[in-house]
């Protein structure tokens, strides 16, 4: 690692923490990822090699981060490996903060331009995932990461879910959140499909609008009882199949809540394409490629992207 001089702790993901460093030779700035990815005494575990080069495949695409190397660190007798990534300066996080840190001084609503700008990039990275046969499973706005200048947003933290399960506690013990994550995961449901990631969409989505979370849940259950008490309790007429989930049980019952009253700052296509997100029956969700051809998209000049 001395290639690189560490500037700054950036953040902590699920799984470790990631720092900005510059590589000494070229000075490009990248983001260090340290991975439990632990080399065992043959080298690298095959399912780990599988990983990273999906990841450096899927990478590729202008709406992933870019995986640029792997390095192999031995510390304390332990063989740990780093991921080196091209270095983007915010998330979509801090992003949305920044603009809820200047509300009340007449500013600054988050543009909706660049929500639309910002949307569609996230559909093109998803459906690029999605189109290799790979879920993403947690994507949060912490895990968009964005370039302010150029506009650009691009999926990140990639592929490690499935070398492991998404654990409910992060490495320092954080609790993972839950408020992306669709109604057949908290429902236990173990077959899961692209609409997984299409629900986080969704949520995302309504987020850059609101500025808020749209379920901010502390539990499974609590989580549950918002997307329920917003969107109706689901019976087996509108998801055929939900009362036979694992974790299924008698919950109250809501009627659905009007979604444009709910965000009057959306345009009526934008509520059209949101609810269709929201869809409970993920069979019946919309697709990211479906949903860079609805009509919200429209008067979005796409040959940009
Ligand atoms: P992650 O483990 O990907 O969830 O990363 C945790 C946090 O580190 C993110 O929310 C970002 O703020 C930051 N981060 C991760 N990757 C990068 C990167 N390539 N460039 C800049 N910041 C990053």
């Amino acid at each position: 690692m001395e290639k690189y001089d560490k500037l700054e702790k950036v953040g902590e993901g699920t799984y470790g923490k990631v720092y900005k460093a510059q590589d000494k030779t070229t000075g490009q700035l990248v983001a260090l990822k340290k991975t439990r990815l632990e080399m065992d005494e043959e080298g690298i575990p095959p399912t780990t090699l599988r990983e990273i080069s999906l990841l450096q495949m899927l990478s590729q695409s202008i709406y992933v981060v870019r995986l640029l190397r792997v390095e192999h660190v031995e510390k304390n007798g332990k063989r740990l490996l780093y991921l080196v990534f091209e270095y983007l300066d915010t998330d979509l996080k801090k992003y949305i903060d920044s603009y809820k840190r200047a509300e009340g001084q007449i500013l600054s609503r988050f543009p909706s331009r660049v929500i639309q700008s910002f949307l569609y990039q996230l559909c093109k990275g998803v459906d690029h995932c999605h189109s290799h046969g790979v879920l993403h499973r947690d994507l949060k706005p912490q895990n968009l990461l964005v370039d302010k200048e150029k506009g650009i947003l691009k999926v990140a933290d990639l592929g490690l879910g499935r070398a492991f399960t998404i654990p409910l506690k992060s490495y320092t013990h954080e609790i993972v959140t839950l408020w992306y994550r669709a109604p057949e995961v908290l429902l236990g449901s173990t077959h899961y499909s692209i609409g997984v990631d299409m629900w986080s969409v969704g949520c995302i989505f309504a987020e850059m609008v609101r500025r808020q979370p749209l379920f901010a849940g502390d539990s499974e259950l609590q989580q549950l009882l918002h997307i329920f008490r917003f969107l109706g309790t689901p019976d087996e007429e509108k998801w055929p199949g939900v009362s036979s989930l694992r974790d299924w049980h008698d919950y109250p019952q809501w009627k659905p809540q009007s979604m444009a009253n709910a965000l009057p700052l959306l345009e009526p296509e934008g509520i059209d394409l949101l609810s269709k997100m929201l869809e409970y029956n993920p069979s019946n969700r919309i697709s990211a490629k479906e949903a860079m051809e609805h009509p919200y998209f429209d008067n979005l000049d796409k040959s940009q992207f």
